[in-house]
């Protein structure tokens, strides 16, 4: 069930993992290496120089006021919404097709997740299926940047201030994805990113990272990860255990220099596969030309999946379907979602599969990957 990255087993040369964690860091080795050795000998494990860095370092990047290092991007969806003062009798508009991880923190602060209805060729939300949504119980909208595209903002934004409601953005899938020049994580009023290891901005464990303009959402945010607490043994709200690690801090600050070139790479390698399959009897990824997409999955559309995936790991490629199973549709939200239909979602989750796709993906591999499901759909 679990994608190789997880434990990264000794794979045949041949074989063209997901993501390939292991080119990377060969690449890296000298300088993530020399830099967790210094981390060691300085000891400071827990909210050291890196993490502090770090935190610099990704506000500069992304252009914003406040960068929060957190445990992982689930604690930086629940803790931007806490910070925000979402709660319990609230209403969150937000996509059923995207990882269960975005309602959850909608859950954890006690408010209800609202599952709305998506764009057929970018995957996204849309002002449109929120406006469809909005009671006069809804307090926020969650999007998610789909697979690395960046949602209309401009549009989401719109609806948000004609209802009063708080924009905060799952970044998790599009660190460095931006639109007009200006990054996601800095579109709204607070934003969670994700540092699993898979992701574009990857750690070598887990991590998070909550963006914000606002001073008070930072400040709580701030409290919120530390038990609370802004200077030592004094506790003025309940908070968390819910600190960015020292040790992947050192990580992401060696990444970070280079996400331009990695979103780059994964930019070129996804418009070549477009090339070679644009002959084929499927859909590839679509770009709205609106924001610039970071290509965190390759994702088609087809109706010869099956058919693709046997092949697919017959040539020991991998593939994987984000997501089979839309949330409106798992069991665990069926005592409100049972009678929803969400046509779009459901059709793009019974027909997408994602592709390999990382930084280091070469030619020969695409060619190879292309050619693969060439013979699996004429066979
Ligand atoms: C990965 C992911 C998350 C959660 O991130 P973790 O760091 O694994 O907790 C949240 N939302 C989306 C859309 C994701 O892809």
């Amino acid at each position: 069930m679990f994608p190789c990255f997880y434990i990264l087993p000794e794979y045949p040369h041949s074989m063209i993992p997901m993501v390939d964690l292991k080119t990377q860091y060969a690449q890296l080795k000298d300088e993530i290496d020399a830099g967790l050795q210094e981390a060691l000998s300085q000891c400071a494990f827990v909210m050291g120089p890196n993490v502090q860095a770090f935190e610099k370092e990704a506000a500069e990047y992304l252009a914003v006021k406040h960068a929060i290092g957190v445990a992982n991007g689930t604690e930086a969806l629940h803790l931007a919404l806490l910070a925000a003062g979402i709660g319990e009798g609230d209403e969150v508009i937000t996509p059923a097709f995207t990882f269960i991880a975005t309602a959850e923190a909608i859950r954890y602060v006690g408010a209800k997740p609202v599952f709305v209805d998506i764009d057929a060729k970018t995957f996204n939300v849309t002002p449109e299926t929120i406006t469809r949504a909005i009671t006069d119980q809804t307090r926020a909208v969650m999007p998610v940047h789909l697979f690395g595209q960046p949602c209309n903002m401009a549009g989401i934004q719109a609806v948000c201030d004609l209802h009063g409601l708080k924009l905060i953005e799952d970044c998790a899938q599009s660190f460095g994805a931006s639109i007009n020049g200006k990054q996601t994580g800095s579109l709204g009023l607070a934003a969670g990113f994700s540092f699993f290891p898979s992701k574009n901005l990857g750690a070598y464990g887990d991590g998070g990272l909550v963006t914000t303009n606002s001073d008070e959402i930072a400040q709580q945010v701030r409290m919120l990860r530390n038990h609370g607490s802004e200077v030592r043994y004094y506790h003025d709200i309940i908070g968390y255990n819910s600190r960015l690690d020292e040790l992947q801090a050192v990580i992401l600050r060696v990444k970070l220099k280079r996400i331009e070139q990695f979103n780059q790479a994964r930019r070129h390698a996804a418009h070549h596969y477009c090339e070679l399959m644009a002959d084929l009897p499927l859909e590839t990824p679509y770009e709205d030309g609106i924001g610039v997409h970071v290509y965190h999955q390759y994702t088609l559309l087809t109706d010869q999946r099956d058919a693709i995936m046997a092949a697919l790991q017959k040539a020991h490629i991998g593939c994987a379907i984000y997501y089979p199973v839309p949330l409106h549709q798992q069991k665990v939200f069926a005592d409100y979602c049972a009678g929803l239909s969400l046509p779009v979602t459901e059709s793009v989750a019974s027909r997408c599969l994602s592709l390999p796709i990382f930084p280091e993906l070469n030619e020969e591999q695409i060619r190879k990957i292309v050619s693969v499901i060439r013979q699996a759909i004429h066979a």
